[in-house]
């Protein structure tokens, strides 16, 4: 989501004449797009603060302003204090406010051109009207795109910072979101990826401003297949217990919805999933996978874990480690528990220590590492279809991504950049596979793999 934010922040300040720059030195503005939901992540802040002080002073020696602004989540969590540890820093904003920048921007030049001591703008409000209205219309860049649909969260998981710093959940008119994805659509988008911090919990109003309209994510990705160009969805990230039966149906009627599910559950201990204020059990759990493999047999999951939470014993984690083998993940995002401030998990008496976190995650990484490999392994000779969105490193090589999101390197010609094409499996290794593509007529429609799973 700090993707797409970032571009969103762009976007937002292209009409007062910024441009994305990739070398720092020459930059105007530096916007530090920062994520709370883990320490290591928020601890970056400073000492990439620390590095764009000296870019202002040395650009301050030739007479160059600099704007500094702190974006994000930490932003959010910690704006107060961003601004009185580092006082060069101009603009602090939340992620509920980058709407706003260019109104913010105007008053830190101002502030700078007047040469007075600079007092730090501090935006960090959840605002009434969600920025989406205020934002320009969006461009399409590249074959697959992200669209953000819902954001914020009222579920409170007793270890996750988001409820805090992201606000109340709200989910985006879908008369918006589908106006977003045929703009791209018509700019050439192939796959569209749907993304919330809670994604399916959406529950956007099918006519702006009309209550009572709501429908869920099932019906808003029926009317996403709809639209001609758009041959992949994918959405991230869900909530197990917001896995209706409509959006568990989509996965067997939507061809375009990739048999590729990302289902967080966090840990395969009942106890710990209590503690963590998750509000299902693993046995749920297994019936969702149960109902989502039935809707569509080749259907695989990802998911994400977080281990040494509070109280996890030796058992709860031997428990996540029967899930991973049971559900045979092919993927996941795996994280040693990260206290965060302000959360209930932090305050909990029996923290589990550093060296049981890092030594149970290696044994959580290597099982899901062999997973991988194996199902790689077992892709060789399938022919799958590829959407290539990478030049490769060798002359004249593709790279694309399979719908179980491994990635492809073929030799191919250029034409086939921002296509989907079949490709034959022929090589696997751990994280990728190599493969020939097996039909050159790209730009028509047997391009799309539109028949069902159960056919
Ligand atoms: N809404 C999703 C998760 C969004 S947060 C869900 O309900 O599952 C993204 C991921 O970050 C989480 O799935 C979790 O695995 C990880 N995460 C969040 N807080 C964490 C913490 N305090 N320590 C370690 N990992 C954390
Ligand atoms: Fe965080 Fe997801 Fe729980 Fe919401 S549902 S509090 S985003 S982990």
């Amino acid at each position: 989501m700090n993707v797409y934010d970032s571009d969103r922040m762009a976007d937002v300040l292209a009409p007062i004449g910024y441009a994305a720059t990739d070398v720092p030195g020459d930059a105007d503005m530096v916007i530090v797009n920062t994520c709370h939901i883990r320490e290591q992540a928020s601890e970056k802040l400073f000492s990439e603060l620390g590095r764009f002080r000296n870019m202002k002073n040395k650009r301050a020696e030739n007479g160059d302003a600099t704007v500094i602004a702190v974006a994000g989540c930490v932003a959010q969590a910690a704006g107060a204090e961003i601004i009185k540890r580092a006082p060069y820093v101009d603009i602090v904003l939340g992620p509920q406010t980058y709407h706003r920048l260019p109104e913010m921007v105007a008053r830190a030049t101002r502030a700078q051109a007047a040469g007075g001591k600079n007092k730090g703008i501090l935006d960090i409000e959840f605002p009434e009207e969600p920025k989406f209205d205020h934002l320009p219309q969006i461009q399409a860049k590249g074959s697959s795109a992200f669209l953000s649909v819902q954001e914020g969260c009222d579920k409170f998981c007793t270890f996750c910072v988001v409820p805090y710093t992201r606000g109340a959940e709200y989910s985006r008119p879908i008369e918006d979101v589908l106006g977003e994805a045929k703009i791209f659509a018509a700019g050439g988008v192939k796959e569209i990826i749907l993304l919330g911090q809670n994604v399916n919990a959406y529950h956007g109003e099918k006519t702006k401003g009309e209550a009572g309209s709501e429908a869920g994510l099932g019906y808003l990705l029926h009317r996403l297949a709809e639209i001609d160009g758009i041959e992949r969805l994918r959405y991230l990230t869900s909530h197990p217990i917001d896995m209706d039966d409509d959006l568990i149906a989509a996965h067997g009627e939507i061809a375009e919805l990739t048999p590729f599910a990302h289902l967080p559950v966090q840990s395969g201990s009942d106890r710990i999933l209590g503690r963590m204020n998750r509000h299902h059990k693993i046995e749920d759990y297994y019936r969702i996978v149960e109902k989502l493999v039935a809707q569509r047999a080749e259907l695989k999951l990802s998911s994400d874990f977080i281990v040494g939470f509070p109280g996890e014993s030796d058992a709860d984690f031997e428990a996540t480690i029967k899930l991973i083998k049971d559900v045979k993940f092919l993927q996941a995002y795996s994280f040693k528990y990260s206290p965060r401030p302000g959360t209930p998990g932090a305050l909990m008496a029996d923290q589990v220590p550093e060296e049981v976190k890092v030594e149970r995650l290696a044994i959580l990484q290597a099982l899901l590492v062999s997973q991988q490999t194996e199902f790689n392994e077992a892709s060789i000779g399938k022919s799958m279809p590829v959407l290539f969105d990478r030049r490769g490193r060798m002359d004249g090589q593709l790279v694309g991504r399979s719908p179980y999101m491994q990635p492809v390197h073929v030799q191919a010609s250029d034409d086939f950049y921002g296509e989907i094409a079949d490709v034959k499996l022929l090589s696997a290794s751990a994280n990728s596979l190599g493969g020939e593509i097996v039909s050159d007529d790209r730009l028509t429609p047997s391009f799309k793999t539109k028949e069902r799973a159960s056919a």
